[in-house]
Order: structure tokens, then sequence, then C-alpha cells
């Protein structure tokens, strides 16, 4: 890594803003907003626009307002504007203002009659089904509907009555007048305002009409003076009305449309709708299951907030759209994790050995310390050692191959912090089962050296089976068994989730040491991946770890 790693990546986006700065081109200091809609919890690709928009403002003095894009009154919810802002502050960021759309629907109002005053709006009273059918095809311009030369008097008299909620959803839109022969098949006498009596979460019953998603977007903007409006390039073609809107509403150096394009990852989904279907219909155990792409499941997994920042900074900010691919974001949940969290012992799937020298009832307390040496953080734990030790089933192999240098019949081993044991006995049932291993250890090797200097290759965790914290621990992978679950429009997304996603093991063994810190606490399981205390299951009795991600990228492996 270069010296300058902290500075942010240049992107077309920063220069841009760079330059704005620089000419004081709006007349008022660099604004931008982040405009979630409160229909659902934020997820991974929301977090690239809010590292953007946060970061700019940051990084050249200027504001950045969180704004609830709530103009729907179906779909919305203050527990959805409650989890945004959670999840904003955990990323870090402070917003300058908060602000919601449906606070302007005054504004948004007298914008309407303005525009019906001076020709640029009408009512309309075709049902929406005609509107659409009547707008024309990319090759054919639409055709001009038998309202459009309504009088202003008659426009403004049926808008006050929409309002007034005198007409039945449906029966009348407000519409701009603006070319029903447009290239662009956006401006061709776009919807701004319909009729829909429903209640809203904010407002109750306060409105009928409604603004459409461009209506309230860009004036939303240019009320707050936002400077630069970032969005995603699905939006690239409301560029026009939104360009129209605020300058036929007569605001003064307005804000510009930036699109960028949207934040994907292999194997996750980022589009809220669908994400509500995973939860509506039990296929996760809620918004903030740790297999979840939000940024609540993520935390719950153990994901830091930094390792989030540095993945979107190294995927960077560019207007051609690429899925990322999974292994570079766990890239980025490594690097972070391996440079703070403690080292601990945890035997997940364990095999007891019995130490027949060992005396029966001692418990002695060795020196560990909770991180390696590249690791520039210090701190060391007492591990407890006792006559009977749980290590991994697969640490030990009856009939072991040739590269095999863990635990073996007549083999020795370093037990992690501990003592060299070499294996005599092994238990088995009736069915041939292993139950046990009897191993004898060495008293002269306390620390896992030999003073005799003999070589040994092995080195293996372990827990005390006296002392052992039995643990629930949750093996979380990725949620679809495909790259791309939504490649295909005619295939459900749901038919690719992966059976496998969570794995769970009811009794693991882990080290005591971690009872001594909160729940929320991440670690390293020694040789087996990084894991979080989780916060909301556990119990003091009965911890639960959930894995975020394991210590090596296994598919690489398998491929
Ligand atoms: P979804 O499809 O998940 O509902 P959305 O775009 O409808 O996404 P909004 O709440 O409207 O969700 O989004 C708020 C902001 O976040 C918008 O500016 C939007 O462009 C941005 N955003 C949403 N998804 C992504 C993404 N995958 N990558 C980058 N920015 C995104
Ligand atoms: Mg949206």
């Amino acid at each position: 890594m270069s010296a300058d790693s902290d500075a942010p990546r240049n992107n077309f986006i920063r220069e841009l803003v760079a330059e704005d700065v620089e000419t004081n081109r709006f007349g008022r200091p660099l604004a931008t907003r982040f405009p979630p809609e409160p229909n659902g919890f934020l997820h991974i690709g929301h977090a690239k626009s809010i590292v953007l928009n946060f970061g700019l403002a940051r990084e050249f003095g200027g504001r950045v307002n969180l704004r609830f894009d709530d103009t729907n009154p179906f779909t919305e919810d203050m527990k959805y504007v409650a989890a945004i802002k959670e999840d904003v502050k955990w990323l870090g960021f402070e917003w300058n203002e908060e602000r919601y759309a449906s606070d302007y629907f005054e504004q948004l109002y007298e914008i309407a009659q303005r525009l019906v005053k001076r020709g640029k709006a009408y009512v309309d009273s075709q049902t929406e089904e005609e509107i659409r059918e009547r707008r024309g095809t990319v090759t054919t311009p639409g055709t001009d509907s038998p309202n459009r030369e309504r009088s202003v008097d008659e426009n403004l008299d049926l808008l006050r009555r929409m309002r007034a909620g005198e007409f039945p959803d449906g029966a009348h839109v407000l519409r701009a007048k603006i070319d029903m022969a447009h290239p662009n098949m956006i401006m061709r006498d776009p919807l701004l305002l319909r009729i829909r009596h429903a209640s809203h979460y904010r407002l109750g019953d306060a409105w009928c009409i409604y603004p459409l998603y461009d209506f309230a977007h860009g004036l939303s903007d240019a009320i707050e003076g936002i400077t630069r409006s970032l969005c995603t390039l699905e939006f690239k073609d409301n560029r026009d009305i939104y360009e129209w809107l605020v300058s036929e509403a007569g605001f003064d150096n307005p804000p510009t449309q930036i699109e960028f394009a949207r934040g994907e990852i292999d194997y996750m989904i980022v589009s809220k709708r669908k994400l509500l279907r995973l939860v509506n219909e039990k296929y996760v155990t809620g918004w903030d299951d740790p297999r979840m792409p939000t940024l609540a499941g993520m935390r719950r997994r153990g994901v830091t907030p930094e390792a989030i920042h540095a993945f979107w900074e190294s995927v960077g900010v560019a207007r051609k759209p690429v899925r990322t691919e999974l292994p570079t974001f766990e890239h980025a949940v490594r690097n972070d994790l391996n440079m703070r969290v403690p080292r601990v012992m945890a035997v997940l799937n364990p095999i007891k050995i019995v130490l027949t020298n060992y005396p029966e009832g001692e418990v002695e307390e060795l020196d560990a310390s909770y991180y390696p040496h590249d690791v520039p953080l210090e701190g060391t734990r007492k591990v407890p050692f006792s006559r009977e030790i749980w290590i991994e089933r697969d640490d030990f192999i009856e009939d072991p191959p040739k590269k095999f240098f863990r635990l073996a019949p007549g083999r020795e081993v370093r037990l992690r912090y501990a003592y060299l044991i070499t294996c005599q006995d092994v238990v088995k049932d009736a069915e041939g089962n292993i139950v046990e291993l009897r191993c004898t250890y060495d008293p002269a090797t306390r620390g896992g050296d030999a003073p005799d200097g003999r070589k040994v290759q092995g080195t293996i965790h372990w827990v005390s089976a006296a002392r052992a914290v039995d643990a629930e621990v949750r093996l979380y992978d990725r949620l679809f068994t495909v790259p791309d679950p939504e490649a295909n429009e005619d295939e459900d997304f749901t038919t690719f989730l992966n059976p496998s996603s969570l794995v769970v093991i009811e009794h693991a063994k882990v080290e005591p040491s971690v009872l001594s810190d909160p729940p929320g606490s991440r670690y390293q399981f020694e040789r087996t991946g990084y894991f979080v205390h989780d916060a909301i299951d556990s119990t003091p009795e009965r911890p639960v770890f959930n894995r975020t991600v394991t210590l090596r990228d296994s598919y690489a492996k398998l491929k």
C-alpha cells in the first residue's frame, strides 16, 4: 500500500465536484443527499451511495441530507425510517439535516399550480391504462390526450378538487405538458400527481394526492439546495424530466443529476422488494438475518463498517455496470478483521482426548497471546488446561495419508500454547466409532517446545473439557447457489436459495475467556474462521457465535 492510501480514490464524480468547489459553480457549498425510500432496510448497495455522498460532503466541506423519499402511502413505515438512521450512523456518518419528501407536499402542490397557470401542466381524466396505451413507442410518437387543451381555469379548479378529495382514485391525474412525440418516452407528458385515498405513515389522511417519483425527487433536491444529485444508472432517462422540472419551477442554479453504476455483488441480491419477500416468506429470520446483504444483517454477521468502506473504496465509482465477485468482498472483510480481532480457541466438531499421565482434577492456567506477531496489538489471556480436552475430529486420522501432520496413532503433535502430546490408544464403541483418544503429554514441553529440540510438525487447537463453554455456532454461507440469482427473469430468484446457507453446530466448545467479553465481540477462532458473539440470541449460559467469514476462500480450492 502506498503512503497516501488514506486519500480517497479519484473518480469522475469526485473530479466534477472538485471543479464545482474550485469554481463555485453553484454559488453555494457542495450539497448532496442520500434519499432512501423507507420501505425496507438498507443493503450493501445503498452503502456504496452512502459512502459516496457522505464521503464527498466530508472531503469537500459540504453538506449532506438524509432524505426519506416517502411519497408512496402503501409501502412506507416508521420502523424502516428508524432502521435506516441506525444503519447510516453505524457506517460512521452524520447527516446535516433529516428531511422527508412528504414535508414538501404543500410546496409541490404550489409548484403544480404554478405550472398549470403557465400552461406547463394539465389535468388529464383518462385512466392510467389509457395514458400508457397512448404514450406511443420508442419508434412511434404518442397521441395527445383529449384533455390536453383544457383551460387554465378548468385545470386549476380540477386540481383544487383533486386535493379536496372530491374524486375517487384514478379519476384524474396531473400531467406535465411537454411533448407527446419526445424521443425520450419519459418526457411524453409525464404524470406528476395522482389521487390515492390512503393513509400515509407520517401524514395520515392529510393528503389524497401523491406526487410521482419524478415530480418529488428533483424538486426535493432543489428545495434543499442540493448541488449534485447522485443516483444510479437506471435513472439516466429521468434526467431530462429532472432538469425540465427544476428549471420550469424557477429555481436558480438548480441541482444537476449525475448517474453512476449500481453496486452489485455476486451471490447477493440488492433489491428491497426482493429482500422483503425473503423476510415475509420466512426464508430468513428477518431483515437482520446474518445471511442478508442488508447492513443490519452484515452487522449481525460481524462485518465491520470499516470493511464496508474499504470494500467500496476498492471497487471505485464508475458508469460501467459491473458485478463484484464475492471473494473481493470477503477479502475486505478478512483484511479488516485480521488487523483488529483477538485470536481464541474453539472446537466446532469435538472429540475427547484423555491425557492418561495428567493428574486428575488438576487445572493449570497457561499463558496465551491474543494476537499474532504481525498484528500491532497486544494482549494476553489465560487458557485452562486439564486432563480431558477437546480437539477437532478432523485433526485426528487413524490411518493418516502421507502429508498429514496432525494427530494419529503413535504420532506426537503440539497443542497450541500447551504441551506436546502423543496418541497411545483409540477407544471405539461397539459400532467401531471413535469415542475417545487416550494420549500422554510430555510435562517438559510446557508452552509447546521440546527442550531436546525434537521436531514436531503439527500444531492443533484444543479446549479444556473441564472449563469449556458450551456454545451454539452458526456457520453462515452464501445465500444463493448462483452468482446472479436475478439473471433470468423467468425464474424466481428463490429457486436459487442455498439450502446450506446456515449450518448450526449445537455444542461447540469454546475457551472460557470469551465469557468476559460483551456480546457483539468479534474473534478469530484459530484455524477456523472469524466469528462474532451474537448479541441477540446469546444467553449468559449459552453464547451463540456467528461465522462472519472463513479464513480462506474455501470455494477457490474447490474450483
Ligand atoms: P431498491 O431496489 O433496493 O429498493 P432503490 O434504488 O429503489 O433500491 P432507494 O431507497 O430508492 O432504493 O435508494 C436510495 C438511494 O440509494 C438511491 O439514491 C439509489 O440510487 C441508491 N441505491 C440503491 N441501490 C443501490 C445500489 N445497488 N448501488 C448504489 N446505490 C444504490
Ligand atoms: Mg426506489
